[in-house]
């Protein structure tokens, strides 16, 4: 029984998919990388972006496409690479030179959100003649452009020669580390040498912090989850043998073998890590599975195909469209007859298929590879997850919402969380509370707060008091990371922000005392000038924060949605949700401070440049 249902799907001819279980990566901002051998598309689902995003009411929700879609131009890319010295000797070109007939791409993966401009995620990507490089998206990135970046390389390659060089500088697997607690994070690539080099992923510009050998090329490359004792692993799967490091949390990582095993001939795909200390990876007969340090693997036999497409919490699904547990039993098959090449789940719990979809008329002479990409919907309900943009996190319960008019028992999980969530925050109120739990909280409550913004009337009034907990959340937050040293100006608006706050209706006792002891021991004595005046015509402004902010002569403005500051300049950002803008010079300002770059102050989501 597979359950989940069919939300949309699309084919494209751009050639094979590029590494099955590979192919498909959601990245942590919702986004969809299909890598194709072609081209690599950029697809992002659209429910649970601003509803008028995707039309009005009249406009059925099944007419429209369920997501957008913008590629990576492989003809510009490839023109933009310098072009490869013929060898001189046939054979040896033959023996180091990948084939590129056709093709563009060959890998790529997601970086962490906070990697790409504006705490975005950018996309390392190697190209068919195997040569790393990344692309950033500088506006929105649900529709691009995405630009190229170089990938600066370091000197591991310089004592090498002739063809040992080649293989040294050419690219065969990359993956990004996951963010560590003292925020480093670091850009992995194997080469076809056997080289595993290391680049500092928020160094300006990125630089190589390691480099080490491995005694034969680099097929697979896999980082886990940072440990408790500050140090992660990365599993380096060559040709014969599956390597890991594990490497400190360090500006300079200094890496350590943990533990090697040798693969046999089989041929390996869909390696990822089940926790922390266990590898998984699969065979065309079995599923395998590692704990690092022991002697051997373990193998679970199972119907004999190509590859695994890839995997999630409960098991891995194969090419044929099976999927099997970890303990080798069948838990579903995939209504779809031709070969799968990749499936993933985001953590809303959408799910996304890549699979043949290859002509099979007899008259034709050539049969060019063509993928069909299928996103589909789990008949499960996920809670929406606190650690995504809000846009993201509610995507599965708007489809289901469109899709089979949910009635409200749907609605209790989360009504029940609001009211827990109001509790502890409350709770925060009694105690010295830093900048990072009220930001927690804050998170959360913008999470649930978005959710009247694709809600049916009927079900946000299960969430009515989400907007009001976000509100003074929001206040409880900046009041946290005030400091003496802010400028005056900022600090005069965020007095004014928490005595409004605190005279908003249906506040309890102790948030209005709490909000009222933040202004008092924010609120110290200027000489700065306390009245805001008209950048048109001088005239004072009345002291309200509302999103627009009046003059009396009748001019204009939007208020910045972090600082409060009158946006009088074009250096601005929008938010991608709720299209509130932060006006850049003031947010730096007090960036130090208040570090709102992350995301949009009001509603949680990520800025674009506008
Ligand atoms: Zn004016
Ligand atoms: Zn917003």
């Amino acid at each position: 029984m597979w359950e989940a249902d069919v939300i949309g799907s699309t084919t494209w001819a751009t050639g094979r998919a590029c590494r099955a279980a590979e192919c498909l990566q959601w990245s942590e901002e919702g986004i969809l990388a299909v890598i194709t051998a072609g081209a690599i598309h950029i697809v992002t689902p659209l429910v649970g972006y601003a509803r008028d995003d995707a039309g009005d009411a009249a406009q059925a929700p099944h007419a429209r496409a369920p997501w957008s879609i913008t590629s990576i131009d492989a003809k510009r890319e490839l023109a933009r690479q310098p072009a490869v010295p013929e060898p001189a000797d046939e054979e040896i070109a033959a023996a180091t030179t990948p084939s590129t007939l056709g093709e563009a791409w060959h890998a790529a993966a997601w970086s962490p959100a906070t990697v790409g401009p504006l705490h975005t995620c950018a996309l390392a990507v190697i190209n068919a003649r195997r040569q790393l490089s990344m692309y950033v998206c500088e506006s929105d990135a649900r529709t691009g452009p995405y630009a190229s970046v170089d990938v600066p390389y370091g000197r591991w390659a310089d004592t090498r020669t002739g063809v040992a060089r080649s293989l040294a500088t050419q690219f065969s697997a990359v993956r990004w580390s996951p963010v560590s607690p003292q925020r480093h994070a670091w850009l992995a690539a194997g080469t076809r040498g056997g080289d595993v080099i290391l680049w500092n992923a928020y160094a300006q510009p990125m630089h190589v912090v390691q480099c080490w050998r491995v005694p034969h090329a680099v097929c697979a490359l896999s980082w886990c989850a940072w440990l408790p004792d500050g140090t992660v692993r990365l599993a380096v799967q060559t040709s014969e043998q599956m390597h890991v490091f594990s490497l400190r949390d360090d500006d300079e990582p200094l890496c350590e073998s943990v533990g090697t095993c040798t693969l046999g001939l089989a041929q390996v795909s869909n390696l990822h890590w089940a926790d922390t200390i266990v590898l998984r990876w699969a065979t065309p007969s079995a599923l395998v599975s590692w704990e690092v340090g022991a002697a051997s693997p373990v193998s679970v036999p199972v119907t004999i195909g190509a590859h695994a497409a890839g995997s999630d919490a409960r098991g891995t699904l194969r090419d044929d469209g099976r999927m099997y547990a970890y303990d080798g039993s069948l838990l579903a098959t995939l209504p779809l007859k031709q070969r799968v090449w990749g499936y993933v789940r985001d953590p809303s719990g959408l799910i996304v298929t890549l699979s043949s979809a290859d002509e099979t008329a007899s008259w034709r002479y050539m049969i060019s590879p063509t993928l069909t990409l299928t996103l589909w919907l789990p008949q499960e309900r996920w809670l929406p997850n606190a650690s995504l943009p809000p846009i993201v996190a509610w995507r599965t319960w708007a489809y289901a919402l469109e899709r089979h008019a949910d009635d409200s028992a749907l609605w209790m999980p989360l009504h029940a969380r609001l009211a827990q969530l109001e509790a502890q925050a409350e709770a925060l109120c009694q105690r010295t509370t830093g900048v990072a739990a009220w930001s927690a909280a804050h998170r959360e409550a913008q999470c649930l707060a978005w959710a009247t913004h694709v809600a049916p009337s009927f079900a946000a009034t299960h969430l009515g008091g989400a907007q009001r907990l976000c509100a003074w959340l929001g206040l409880a937050v900046r009041a946290a990371a005030w400091d003496a040293a802010m400028p005056g100006a900022y600090t005069q608006r965020l007095v004014r922000a928490l005595e409004q706050g605190a005279t908003s209706p249906d506040l309890s006792p102790a948030v209005v005392s709490y909000l009222q002891g933040a202004k008092a021991r924010i609120d110290k004595p200027t000489n700065e000038t306390t009245m805001e005046t008209c950048p048109a015509c001088d005239a004072p402004m009345p002291p309200t924060l509302a999103a627009t902010a009046p003059c009396p002569a009748g001019h204009i403005f939007d208020r910045c949605v972090v600082t409060y500051a009158v946006i009088d300049g074009v250096r601005t950002w929008t938010c991608v949700g709720c299209a509130r803008q932060a006006y850049v010079p003031a947010c730096e300002v007090i960036s130090k401070w208040l570090p709102a770059m992350t995301g949009c102050l009001a509603c949680g989501n990520r800025w674009r440049h506008s």
